[in-house]
């Protein structure tokens, strides 16, 4: 993708070391931001950003911590002289039937994604609200669409994204900031390769497409919301699972 369409913009994308949060990264780098690359994995993260090259640093920083998100934001603003477009994307599982499960599977999900979307949304909004601009996404799932088994923790999560998502939209409209979130289904990353490759064959078979998706696809549903392209669209919740669960 090589038309600037987030141009002079500076990004912070979360979980941006590995998966789709680095591809998030690559193609908005591509399209002319400046982009924080924020990860668990501090050395990946920044060795990703020096991959990248000009207008890109790798930050160190757990999603579920106030402070290292606040300090996230900060370091974005004092490095790139703003904050434009925050991805929301650092995510975990921890699968199991609900015999299996334990509270500790629950709660670690619940609070990568729930948790670490809210921190992200506060700490970016309270720069955007100032600038009178912004465009905030958050990345769900289609699994918080329709429900996975196995998944009672994540499609938990991944739905209360998208009401989040739909309260902060509402509260930050009038400030020109937008919020929206994109449902990926099943994507070819390290997360999926998790999966028992017959659970993953079987889902594949289920998509009216007939394959999964790449990162590469969701980045560029990022990038449109990220955009000028989308600036009438907030709240929003972009499907791309190539028609699952449609
Ligand atoms: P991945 O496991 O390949 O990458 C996730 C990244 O997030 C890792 O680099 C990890 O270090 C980082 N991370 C985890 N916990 C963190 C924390 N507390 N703070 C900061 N970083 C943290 O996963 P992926 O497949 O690229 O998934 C990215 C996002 O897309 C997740 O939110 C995931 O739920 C969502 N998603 C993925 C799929 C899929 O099929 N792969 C489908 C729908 C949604």
């Amino acid at each position: 993708m090589d038309v600037a369409l987030v141009q002079g913009r500076t990004a912070i994308v979360t979980g941006a070391a590995q998966g789709i949060g680095l591809e998030i990264a690559r193609v908005l780098h591509a399209g002319g931001a400046s982009v924080v690359l924020a990860d668990l994995d501090a050395a990946a993260a920044t060795a990703a950003a020096v991959a990248l090259g000009d207008r890109a640093i790798g930050v160190g920083a757990d999603v579920t911590d106030e402070a290292a998100v606040d300090s996230l934001v900060a370091r974005a603003v004092e490095h790139f002289g703003s904050l434009d477009i925050m991805v929301n994307n650092a995510g975990i599982t921890r699968d199991a039937s609900l015999k299996k499960m334990t509270v500790d599977n629950f709660d670690a999900v619940i609070t990568v994604h729930l948790r670490g979307t809210w921190l992200g949304v506060r700490a970016a909004s309270a720069v955007m609200r100032e600038q009178k601009s912004g465009s905030i996404v958050n990345i769900s799932s289609l699994s918080g669409k329709s429900g996975n088994p196995g998944q009672t923790n994540y499609s938990a999560a991944k739905a209360g994204i998208v009401g989040l998502t739909k309260a902060a939209a509402k509260e930050l409209a009038h400030h020109n900031v937008r919020v929206n979130s994109v449902q990926p289904g099943l994507i070819r990353t390290a997360m999926t390769e998790a999966m028992p490759p017959e659970v993953f064959a079987e889902r594949e078979a289920a998509i009216p497409m007939k394959r999964a998706g790449e990162p590469r696809e969701v980045a560029n549903a990022v990038l449109f919301l990220a955009s000028e392209l989308s600036s009438y669209i907030t709240g929003g919740v972009l499907e791309v699972g190539g028609g699952r669960l449609m």
